[in-house]
């Protein structure tokens, strides 16, 4: 949405094409950092975008039974936005579907399901989708494959998907929040066999549930009790609403997976976002990640697919400019991966927490953490002019 956005500005005719019926879901990943804020900020959109509902979270925290840990403190931040912006995705996505409205040569068609790609002569030239009135083509000098970790363009294009770590489960429920609950924070409880996460949502409380890959079935069997159980001991302050979770249908499961495409094109075809990398919720990394890739696609595509052709080298340097920086992430990411998994050993997480004690006993490398959550290693942004669009 954000890269129709972008290229609907700059006149480039553009179709977005969603499966589902609207942008609603339960769960999704809800963080805006600080690049999408200043991107938001070039676009001259801040101001109406944070007038919406949303909250403010101005650290990330680990929390054991011992102490607790800033990990990220995006208070100390030099940039204009010293905080993550909690928003629904439905609100932002919204936003940016009115944001797309004025312009007449960008459509964007709901219940559209892709199921197959057009291919001539080895390039794409587009998609075949299924509606409530049949199956259609749509044609186009580029199609952007943003359909999410289970990407079905990613599977139908033949790139291959390069699994980095096995990953882990998530189960997803949200709880009614207190106004005299404590927030700001995005919190990690750790040192239990099963880590928790929770987020501030204004009205309610998003809680994450840890469980290992593969074990879903087991904890349907068990249902919510040893959920609940785990929910007071590990977060005694939430423990009163604990009876509200009742029911195993209040439960969403993300299963997580740390992987990406060895090569994110094809000629007439580029894959971005969780379709050429899947990431893990650690650090709330995805949505600024997809965003980035959006950035370099509208800095590197932009005058090609106005010309009306797209060079497979202009489709390469969207991929120099990005897969470095999500491959480091990822890295990272793997890292404390294993660390999660270490804690459903039954140990704690000694180690990580010496580790981040150390970083922010050190003046320089304090505010690292928060940094590469807030912008990644080095934020794409947009090319000089795009002010003026
Ligand atoms: C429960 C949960 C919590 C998360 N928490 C965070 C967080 O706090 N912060 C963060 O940054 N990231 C978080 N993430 C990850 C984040 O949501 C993703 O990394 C990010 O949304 C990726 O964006 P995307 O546009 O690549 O894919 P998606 O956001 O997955 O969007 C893909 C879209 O394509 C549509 N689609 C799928 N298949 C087809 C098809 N065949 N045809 C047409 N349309 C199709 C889907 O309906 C969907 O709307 C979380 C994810 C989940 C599930």
């Amino acid at each position: 949405m954000v890269l129709a956005l972008l290229w609907a500005r700059r006149g480039v005719p553009v179709t977005v094409l969603e499966s589902a019926s609207n942008f609603d879901r339960a769960f999704r990943g809800d963080t805006l950092h600080p690049a999408t804020l200043e991107l938001m900020d070039t676009l001259g959109l801040t101001g109406r975008l944070l007038a919406l509902q949303h909250t403010r979270a101005t650290c990330a925290r680990f929390i054991t039974p011992q102490r607790t840990q800033v990990v990220a403190d995006f208070a100390g931040l030099r940039g204009r936005y010293r905080y993550l912006a909690v928003m629904a995705q439905v609100r932002f996505l919204s936003f940016i579907q009115e944001e797309l409205a004025p312009y007449p040569h960008a459509r964007v068609i709901f219940g559209a399901r892709v199921e197959g790609l057009l291919e001539e002569a080895g390039a794409v030239v587009g998609v075949r989708y299924r509606h409530a009135g049949g199956v259609s083509e749509l044609r186009a000098a580029l199609t952007v494959g943003a359909d999410g970790r289970r990407s079905r363009v990613r599977a139908a294009s033949g790139l291959p998907l390069l699994r980095l770590s096995p990953g882990q489960d998530v189960l997803w429920f949200a709880l009614p929040r207190r106004e005299t609950d404590a927030g700001g924070s995005i919190d990690l409880y750790l040192g239990g066999p099963h880590c928790l996460v929770t987020t501030d949502h204004g009205e309610r409380w998003q809680v994450g549930y840890s469980i290992e890959k593969g074990s879903y079935a087991r904890h349907r069997e068990r249902g919510v009790e040893p959920i609940r159980r785990a929910l007071c001991e590990t977060i005694p302050w939430l423990a009163d609403r604990a009876p509200l979770l009742s029911e195993w249908r209040q439960l969403h499961l993300l299963s997580v997976e740390v992987a990406r495409v060895r090569r994110w094109y094809r000629p007439g075809l580029l894959l971005i976002g969780d379709a050429a990398h899947p990431v893990s919720p650690i650090g709330g990394l995805g949505i600024n990640l997809a965003i980035q890739d959006a950035v370099a696609c509208a800095n590197r595509l932009t005058a090609p697919l106005l010309r009306g052709q797209v060079p497979l080298r202009a489709l390469a340097r969207v991929q120099r400019d990005r897969a470095w920086q999500v491959a480091l992430l990822q890295a990272q990411q793997v890292v404390e991966e294993r660390e999660v998994v270490t804690v459903h050993g039954g140990s704690t997480l000694h180690l990580p927490m010496r580790g981040l004690r150390l970083l922010h006993r050190i003046p320089g490398l304090r505010r690292l953490p928060a940094y590469l959550t807030a912008y990644g290693v080095r934020p794409t942004r947009l090319a000089p002019g795009w002010e003026d669009t």
